[in-house]
């Protein structure tokens, strides 16, 4: 998996999530998104916006122009709106030489209490709304926010909906397990490699591992024992983004409850420790505050981005301090976390 911070710290949001396995992609925002190319776009087939300040949306036009010749639908998840307000772009176009069925949505607004509505549009009908189909998804804590599992069957996308003064959507992203494969331990059995690794490959991952593998010979072999002594699981990572939010103790509990266990945390600086109270003003986070929330979260690895443009010609600085907080507060122990966090409450 890859994560490709679009245009740098300092620009507009946009994040693409590459799954090499399955040759597609995620974006997380669409900011302006003039730096990709039409073959990187065509690769994304879930986009997830978090709200529709224009910093986040503007590139969602591109998004929309690439698909057109293609037929395919794109899954698109955001907070409640989200599909009148992605309507209302496809509705700036004329659209008179389409074929039918050529362009289709399916849009998820992340609601509330583990539910998500769900739009289909399509140019067939000029992208009139319809009534949603309600999803009631699993969610960790549905009195704290939702939680919508979808996607290709190896990568969960989980919501929950955060405050800005606008609902936000924060996002999660849970990798299945992975299993490699050890080249000596298929030549210590003495087999040859062939599509029978893949297969108990996928019979791993589907938690499915019983009966028995078919090899190149025509042989059959016990899918336990050929799994035991030539595979090895690899953890699934968590990604978790989080940008546009007020650090407040609602945000905290939120996150915390629906995004823990997170590897790494993507998340916004847009100013920092100094400009605390402007910061709360304008409900986004410090970096001080990003630190908080990726210990808080037990992650390894914090990516900032989103800067305010009033430190446009030192994004060092930034980059500086929220390392050296995450350094710190990654050593506390809970109470002095506590402390912190607290803190930044008063
Ligand atoms: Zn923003
Ligand atoms: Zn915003």
């Amino acid at each position: 998996m890859t994560i490709d911070i679009v245009n740098g710290i300092g620009g507009d949001p946009a994040v693409v999530i590459g799954f090499q396995n399955h040759g597609n992609s995620l974006l997380l925002d669409a900011g302006s998104l003039e730096s990709l190319s039409v073959k990187e776009l065509l690769k994304i087939r879930t986009v997830c916006i978090s709200h529709a300040h224009v910093d986040h949306f503007i590139g969602f036009d591109r998004i929309i122009r690439v698909n057109v010749p293609h037929f395919r639908t794109l899954e698109v998840v955001g907070p409640a709106g989200i599909a009148n307000q992605i309507r209302s772009k496809l509705l700036a176009y004329t659209w008179n030489l389409l074929e039918a069925n050529q362009l289709n949505y399916r849009i998820h607004e992340v609601i509330s209490d583990g539910q998500a509505m769900t739009y289909s549009l399509s140019s067939d009908n000029l992208f009139t709304l319809g009534t949603p189909a309600l999803t009631i998804t699993p969610s960790v804590n549905s009195a704290l926010g939702s939680v919508l599992p979808l996607l290709q069957s190896d990568v969960v996308v989980s919501a929950v909906i955060l405050d800005h003064g606008t609902p936000v959507c924060g996002y999660s992203l849970t990798m299945s397990d992975s299993f490699t494969v050890s080249i000596d331990g298929v030549e210590k059995l003495g087999l040859t490699p062939g599509p029978w690794i893949g297969e108990l490959q996928k019979l791993a991952v589907a938690g499915q591992i019983h009966g028995s593998v078919r090899l190149p010979n025509g042989e059959m072999r016990d899918a336990k024992d050929l799994a035991k002594a030539i595979l090895t699981r690899c953890r699934g990572q968590k990604i978790t983004y989080l940008t546009d939010i007020v650090f407040s103790q609602g945000n905290l509990a939120r996150v915390v409850a629906q995004f823990s266990g997170s590897d790494t945390l993507i998340c916004e600086t847009n100013f920092r420790h100094l400009h605390r109270d402007r910061a709360a003003k304008k409900k986004h986070l410090t970096s001080k505050q990003a630190a908080l929330l990726a210990v808080s979260l037990g992650c390894k690895t914090l990516k900032i981005f989103h800067i305010s443009n009033i430190y446009a010609n030192d994004h060092q600085s930034s980059i500086d301090e929220a390392e050296e907080f995450f350094s710190l507060f990654s050593s506390l122990g809970p109470a002095e976390l506590h402390t912190e966090i607290e803190s930044e409450f008063r």
